[in-house]
């Protein structure tokens, strides 16, 4: 076995704390990596805190690994050691249903292996996430990372950056279509980057007055303050697609209103509380409600390259391992700016 460095969550609601522990030693078709940086997630937090039920603990968090390869399998054919690699929300998946046939391995019909708080494909093995010095994982489930970017600044790309990407691509969003970010944090500051390169017209509607600049540097055209009633008058029966990126508890019915005809909002942020919705508000402009998890691994290496040419990267502030969990108090507030990454050469 391989001994590991890292901090984890030992029991719900803790804070974080050194942790040592053990990965499988490197098999014919794993790659090793040494992680250089691991983004923060909300989900980490929401994890942490067994906001959603049936967490497993000790729990190291992380899904937002970048790193370089320093072994690999003998059967392994796209990594060598010294390459960058990745690695997002998937270790593995059954492989064989339809969905992972059609490169949808996050939604499995049979077991998706999350990268941590979940089992493999065994259903015993607890899998460990990014806030530790080393991973191994299938090279099936490894991204590749170009060397033109920032790789810190790459790091969010492996969630926050495929989870949006994603249902843009899904809904075909582009040039003539308007669409409203909601919620200015990790997933929707990568919403606004990907969807103005896209084409689209973006709004950002945010509960933090102070973001407004910020929302326009990172590309926005427009900007609503969710809790002034007049500016959300302005936006009512808007807007085409609305990515929903927020954390916590809020009145859908609100954001429904400002669909037009036809239009679709998606549901990425994952409230502990499920949302009450308001029938007439869906049928009287038949509007759509969605969701979208994640993305497949042929679609967020799709969506590495795309940033990789068009020069995308998240805005991130880096910290140090024991400053995570004084970052969660951060992201708790809204004040994150606009995703935390780890450097792991301070653990
Ligand atoms: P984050 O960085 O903390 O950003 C969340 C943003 O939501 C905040 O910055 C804030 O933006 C807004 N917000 C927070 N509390 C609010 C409230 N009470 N009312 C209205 N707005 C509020 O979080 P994240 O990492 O982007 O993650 C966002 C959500 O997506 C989490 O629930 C996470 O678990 C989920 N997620 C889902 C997937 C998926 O596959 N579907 C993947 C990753 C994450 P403003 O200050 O602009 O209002
Ligand atoms: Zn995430
Ligand atoms: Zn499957």
């Amino acid at each position: 076995m391989i001994q590991v460095k890292g901090y984890a969550a030992p029991q719900a609601k803790a804070p974080l704390a050194p942790f040592n522990f053990e990965r499988r030693e490197v098999g014919p078709f794993d790659v090793q990596i040494e992680i250089q940086y691991c983004g923060v997630c909300h989900s980490d937090i929401h994890q942490v805190r067994d906001e959603w039920g049936g967490s497993i603990f000790p729990m190291v968090p992380g899904h937002e690994i970048v790193g370089k390869v320093i072994k690999v399998g003998e059967k392994v054919t796209g990594f060598k050691a010294g390459d960058l690699a990745g690695v997002g929300c998937l270790v593995d998946s059954c492989r064989t249903c339809s969905s992972c046939v059609q490169g949808y391995e996050q939604y499995c019909e049979v077991h998706w292996v999350g990268t941590y708080n979940s089992v493999e494909m065994d259903m015993k093995t607890p899998t460990y996430g990014g806030y530790s010095n080393q991973i191994v994982v299938d090279e099936s489930f490894v991204l590749s990372i170009s060397d033109k970017l920032d790789l810190k600044r790459v790091a969010p790309l492996l969630c926050a950056g495929i989870t949006t990407y994603s249902p843009l691509k899904e809904w075909k969003i582009g040039k003539g279509h308007k669409v409203g970010v909601l919620g200015l944090g990790g997933l929707g500051h990568m919403a606004v980057k990907l969807a103005a390169s896209m084409g689209a017209e973006v709004t950002v509607l945010s509960t933090s007055p102070s973001k407004e600049k910020d929302a326009k540097d990172l590309g926005a055209h427009k900007f609503v303050v969710t809790k002034e009633e007049e500016q959300l008058k302005g936006v009512t029966n808007y807007f085409d697609f609305i990515i929903d990126t927020v954390s916590a508890e809020h009145d859908l019915n609100v954001y429904l209103n400002l669909l037009r005809l036809n239009g679709t909002m998606v549901l990425l942020g994952v409230p502990p509380e499920s949302p009450k919705i308001q029938t007439f508000n869906l049928i009287a402009k038949r509007r759509r409600l969605a969701g979208s998890l994640i993305g497949g691994i042929k679609e967020t290496q799709e969506m590495l390259d795309y940033c990789a040419e068009h020069n995308i990267m998240s805005d991130v502030e880096i910290v140090s391992m024991n400053q995570i969990n004084e970052a969660y108090e951060r992201m708790l507030k809204g004040d994150v700016h606009y995703r935390f990454v780890i450097d792991m050469a301070t653990l």
